[in-house]
């Protein structure tokens, strides 16, 4: 579906509605376990001010933040970091890197910014070994596969689908169980770390008081594979900035409750300077840090908000189209409220037009954003970019317009017969208003002809 726009893929009927029951599911799941980690917060709306302040408070002062964390995380031996602007300035420094420290095979960890640079693609396309070390994206990498949520890759799939892909795959039986999907996939995935040159993975935060860096993760891969492989490049963006470790004491419960549920995630690394203790003393580690529009949305002060984010997906997780529909009908990097307004902006391609209207303002990402993020403004907002920019289509400039001149005047809605009226509005709208729903009929007489029609024979009747 790589060309398809969010409306093609709805209209073209590549989303199924059995596929949005079992991303319904999963939120539930999700819900169920949400509702009671959250517990573990004797007032979630003052932690969420509390994030939403010190995010606000970072974002003010980013030059020095990142400043202050280059100082203190570089050394003149092990550590490198780069700044990029753009996937090609990304591009250019791994290829460096892989020139320089002779590099071959490369695991990749789960991480949004790896997706969104495509990063994944290209250094197939250089010839290397790239493995994943994730569980879901070990199973999607089976059949080429996107990811549909930006914490769990594989919302979108039930243990049947998954059971027959390693059927496929491995000849395992068809009905394994969850258990047996996640050992399959581990003993392969340790295997691929053990001959592994390098990591490449994303970073949760950085922290510019210590020069930290910290992953959050589930599974241990990035753990694994950091204490193995000789070589460590860590790409992230630059809103992954924030202060000191202390905030850390916060944000840490509020990613593992909002993303996946749990009161704390099962693996957390914080790499510090001198990180000798956890890794070998010749590894080497480099951090590209990605601007790639960021700087442009710090610019506009409705804009920046969503570089707040600390990338939990309960805003997906709680979204009525999204539930509905699955994360790959968007076709984006990040599917959901977030992903609305990251692809316009960040992405921003003509492709993503349609994006901004997926919602239903109905508020509930708003509700839930543990970062105090307004999604629904940045919604609106991106849609009036939308228009500004001049994504739309001429044609649908055109149409609104004539519609709207057609509907000022009663006169002029009554000017042409019914019939007419059917044929022009199927001929034009049928293809935008999909196959699933029923193109509406137009009524034989006029609202003022039923009204008469209604009350003939009454007195004062206008
Ligand atoms: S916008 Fe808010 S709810 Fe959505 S991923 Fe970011 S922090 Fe989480």
């Amino acid at each position: 579906m790589e060309n398809y726009s969010f409306v093609d893929i709805l209209v073209n009927n590549f989303c199924s509605f059995e596929r949005g029951q079992i991303v319904k599911n999963n939120s539930e799941r999700w819900k169920k376990r949400f509702d009671s980690s959250v517990k573990q917060f004797s007032d979630v709306s003052y932690v969420k001010k509390k994030i939403e302040y010190s995010r606000n408070k970072c974002l003010y002062n980013i030059e020095n933040q990142i400043f202050n964390f280059e100082k203190k995380f570089i050394d003149n031996t092990n550590r490198k970091m780069f700044f990029a602007q753009t996937d090609k300035d990304v591009y250019d420094i791994i290829s460096r890197i892989i020139k320089e420290e002779n590099i071959s095979n490369v695991v990749f960890s789960k991480s949004n910014l790896l997706d969104e640079i495509s990063l994944n693609s290209y250094l197939k396309k250089k010839q290397l070994n790239v493995t994943k070390t994730n569980i879901g994206d070990f199973i999607l990498e089976l059949e080429h596969g996107k990811p549909s949520h930006i914490v769990t890759s594989t919302y979108h799939k039930n243990l049947e689908e998954i059971s027959s892909l390693y059927n496929k795959e491995f000849g395992t039986d068809e009905n394994i169980t969850a258990q047996d999907v996640i050992d399959i996939a581990s003993k392969k995935i340790k295997e691929n770390i053990k001959g592994a040159d390098a990591l490449v993975s994303g970073a949760n935060f950085l922290v510019s008081e210590t020069g930290s860096i910290v992953f959050i993760e589930d599974e241990g891969d990035i753990n694994r594979a950091m204490s193995m492989v000789k070589t460590h490049i860590i790409i992230a963006g630059m809103e992954k900035i924030i202060s000191n470790l202390k905030e850390l004491n916060y944000l840490l419960p509020v990613v593992s409750t909002f993303a996946t549920g749990q009161n704390l995630a099962s693996y957390i690394t914080i790499i510090t300077k001198n990180p000798k203790r956890i890794i070998g003393e010749n590894q080497k580690i480099f951090l590209i840090l990605v601007n790639k529009g960021r700087t442009d949305l710090l610019q506009s002060a409705v804009s920046r908000n969503i570089l707040k984010c600390i990338r939990c997906g309960a805003c997906a997780n709680v979204c009525p189209i999204y539930k509905n529909l699955g994360g790959n009908v968007y076709n984006c990097v990040y599917p959901g409220p977030l992903g609305l307004i990251l692809a316009t902006n960040i992405e921003s391609s003509k492709e993503y037009k349609d994006l901004p209207y997926a919602c239903t303002l109905c508020g509930k990402c708003k509700d839930i954003c543990p970062a105090g993020i307004d999604l629904t403004t940045l919604i609106i907002q991106a849609r009036k970019d939308v228009i500004e920019k001049d994504i739309h289509s001429l044609n649908d400039q055109e149409l609104i317009m004539l519609l709207y001149k057609k509907t000022l005047k009663r006169k002029r809605m009554n000017g042409f017969h019914y019939g007419f009226k059917q044929w022009r509005f199927e001929k034009v709208i049928s293809k935008q208003w999909g196959n699933k729903r029923v193109v509406p009929k137009f009524s034989r007489k006029t609202f003022s002809e039923k009204y008469i029609d209604l009350h003939k024979g009454e007195e004062n009747l206008i």
